[in-house]
This record gives C-alpha cells, sequence and structure tokens, in this order.
C-alpha cells in the first residue's frame, strides 16, 4: 500500500466534499483493513456532510457505509474473517454487545453503537476500517457494485417491512422510491405483500412499477391519502416512509387502514403534523425503524444472494460524489449510485 489514499472528505458542514489523499488508518484490536472495491452512496451521507440531524459527526470525516472490499491486514484480537475475504462496511459500525440492547437484539439502538461514515470514517475511499465483528459478509459470487446498496438501503427497509408486521397479500404502501424505496419494493414483493408506490417523480414511479408495484400515485397530482384509502379499499395495512420530505411522514397517517402501522425510515430534518384524533380513532402504530442488526443482515444478503433482489445501480467514479450529492438533493437519482474503485 502507498503512504497516502484518495478519499472524499468532509472538511466543513456543507453539500462539498474534498477530494484528497488521507493518511492510510492502521487496524486497531478487532478490526481489519479493508481495500474498497465499491461504495453505495446513501442520503445519510448528505445528510452527515450537511450535518442535518441533532447529534453531528465532527469533521473532517469521510463518509459512507455502504462499502465493499477485501480484507489486505488485521489487526490485533481473534477474527472470523480472513485476509482475501470480501467484507462490507455499514451504518452499524460496531456495539457494545453487553448492554441491554444488545442483549436483546436491539444492538441497533445501542447507546455505545459507532457509525460507518459518520463517528468512524466510511467507505468514500480506497481503504476503510471495519470491525469484524460487525463487519457485513459478502456472499460468494456477489457483483461489488450491486450488492453495495444492500448494505444499507437494502438492510434498513427489509427490516422496515419486518417491523410493520405487514403480512403475504395485504397492501404495503412505499412512499418515497429512491435509493432505499426502489429496493424497498422489491423485499416487498418478494415477501408477498401488494405494492402502491408513491414519488413525486414519473422516473421513480415507473422504476417501482418495474420492480412489482401494482399501483403508483404522484404525490404532486393526486392526493395520496385519497388515491390510497380508494385503491385498497380502506387504506394500506402498512406504510413505510422513505421519503426525504417530512410532508411524505404527515401523509402516512391518511394512507393507513385502521389498525394499520406507519414505519418511518427517511431521516430528513423537520418535523410533521400528526393529527391525534386519525392516530386514536384508527389505532394505528407509528413506529421508527434504524438499518438493521448483524442478523438482519444476512438475511437481507440472502435475499439479494437467491436472485429475489437486484438494485438499479450505476457506476460513477470518486470524484463525481459531489455531483452525486448534487442529484440526491434535487432528487434526480434513479435507484442507487456506487462508486466503482
Ligand atoms: P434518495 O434521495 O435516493 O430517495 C428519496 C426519495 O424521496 C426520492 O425518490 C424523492 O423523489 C422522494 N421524495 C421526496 N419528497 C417526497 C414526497 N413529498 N413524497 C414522496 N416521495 C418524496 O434517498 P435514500 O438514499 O433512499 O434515503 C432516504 C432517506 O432515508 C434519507 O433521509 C436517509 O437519511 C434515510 N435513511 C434512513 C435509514 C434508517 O436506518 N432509518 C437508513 C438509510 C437511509
Ligand atoms: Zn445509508
Ligand atoms: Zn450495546
Amino acid at each position: 500500500m502507498s503512504d497516502t489514499f484518495t478519499a472524499a472528505v468532509v472538511e466543513e458542514f456543507g453539500p462539498t466534499l474534498n477530494i484528497r489523499e488521507a493518511d492510510p488508518p492502521e487496524p486497531g484490536r478487532n478490526q481489519a483493513l479493508v481495500r474498497n472495491l465499491a461504495s453505495g452512496i446513501c442520503h445519510t451521507d448528505v445528510h452527515a456532510a450537511e450535518g442535518d440531524w441533532p447529534v453531528k459527526p465532527e469533521p473532517p470525516f469521510i463518509p459512507g457505509h455502504e462499502g465493499v472490499g477485501e480484507v489486505v491486514k488485521l489487526g490485533p484480537g481473534e477474527h472470523t474473517v480472513e485476509v482475501g475475504d470480501i467484507v462490507g462496511n455499514v451504518w452499524l459500525w460496531s456495539a457494545c454487545g453487553v448492554c441491554e440492547k444488545c442483549r436483546t437484539g436491539w444492538e441497533t439502538l445501542c447507546d455505545e453503537a459507532e457509525y460507518g461514515g459518520y463517528t468512524v470514517d466510511g467507505s468514500f475511499g480506497e481503504y476503510m476500517l471495519v470491525d469484524t465483528r460487525y463487519c457485513a459478509r459478502i456472499p460468494e459470487g456477489s457483483d461489488p457494485i450491486e450488492v453495495a446498496p444492500i448494505l444499507c438501503a437494502g438492510v434498513t427497509v427489509y427490516k422496515g417491512l419486518k417491523v410493520s408486521e405487514t403480512r403475504p397479500g395485504q397492501f404495503m404502501v412505499i412512499s418515497g422510491i429512491g435509493g432505499l424505496g426502489h429496493i424497498a419494493v422489491q423485499y416487498a414483493v418478494a415477501m408477498g405483500m401488494r405494492v402502491i408506490a408513491v414519488d413525486i417523480s414519473e422516473e421513480k414511479l415507473a422504476l417501482a412499477k418495474k420492480h412489482g408495484a401494482e399501483y403508483t400515485v404522484n404525490a404532486k397530482e393526486a392526493d395520496p391519502a385519497e388515491a390510497v384509502t380508494e385503491y385498497t379499499k380502506g387504506g394500506a395495512h402498512g406504510v413505510l416512509v422513505t421519503a426525504v420530505h417530512p410532508q411524505a411522514f404527515g401523509q402516512a397517517i391518511g394512507m393507513a387502514r385502521k389498525g394499520g402501522t406507519i414505519v418511518f425510515n427517511g431521516l430528513p430534518p423537520g418535523e410533521f403534523p400528526a393529527p391525534i384524533f386519525d392516530i386514536v380513532f384508527k389505532g394505528l402504530t407509528i413506529r421508527g425503524s434504524l438499518v438493521g442488526t448483524r442478523q438482519d443482515l444476512e438475511e437481507a444478503l440472502d435475499f439479494y444472494a437467491r436472485g429475489m433482489i437486484k438494485p438499479t445501480v450505476e457506476e460513477v467514479k470518486l470524484d463525481d460524489v459531489n455531483e452525486v450529492f448534487e442529484g440526491l438533493i434535487k432528487g434526480g437519482i434513479e435507484g442507487r449510485r456506487v462508486i466503482r474503485y
């Protein structure tokens, strides 16, 4: 390995990353150094760079949490991966492993968790570190570019659909058909749900149809609550919100059927009006859902490995990351853009 490597760095909060040389990290205890092959670009990376959320990362840092690469060096400790293995970094970069949350299958909520590309440098560079206890193990035969979006977008929506407790044959609305949403449509179809897609762009809705949505609503042209209620004769059993505008969160309440469950995956800064009467009288459940556990990740990757999920991806270079950020902010990116190293 040369003395330095190229990375896209957030020097200060704002949408523009600085592409420059960085010093190679040395793997510590339980860690591995990974030479990256690919990294997806998630809208969370935009929120991270902009400092959008109340809990902020500390610049300078390297974003990216859908990285796929080869283990080139192991730090001290016992490892369950070897040099040469293909692994991935994820948002849940590590957790404490011993707290109540970790012990009860909720490691995603661990107070001591580290976040890939947020509290720990991520995959927008030729090299990264992973914690080998928490990294993704990429199934043999995976295309690095195509599998990358499963590491965040895929596992997040897969878990979101699971906690919606929506069953096969029931209606599931996917609101927001971006990187997360277009994969959510595919998992929901694979789980036997009847999928309705909502977005504000016709191209995104066409992508949802291609991936198996049976009905689509353009929220710019029609009231999604009315359209979904009419189509489903009473509202959807589940609503998964992956949109990046707070308006979609309020609209979810109107799209849900009595007794339905709404799951929030999207994380735009802001608030939305929540009508108390509707929530109580419809007996709604509203849940937030953050990425997934290592077990959820294994399951989400297994769906991919069995050919049931095929992310729509377009390859870019590390140098293109600022252009991709602009596209994400404007809402013009179809599926996922993935960096090839
Ligand atoms: P993206 O930019 O690829 O997709 C967002 C989609 O929302 C776009 O298709 C856009 O057209 C659509 N949209 C915008 N306004 C809308 C509206 N009013 N109604 C319906 N759709 C609308 O982003 P992404 O990478 O899919 O990420 C989506 C969100 O999910 C981000 O806020 C991201 O931070 C968050 N996220 C959360 C988790 C989690 O664990 N909860 C994990 C990953 C990403
Ligand atoms: Zn993400
Ligand atoms: Zn913990």
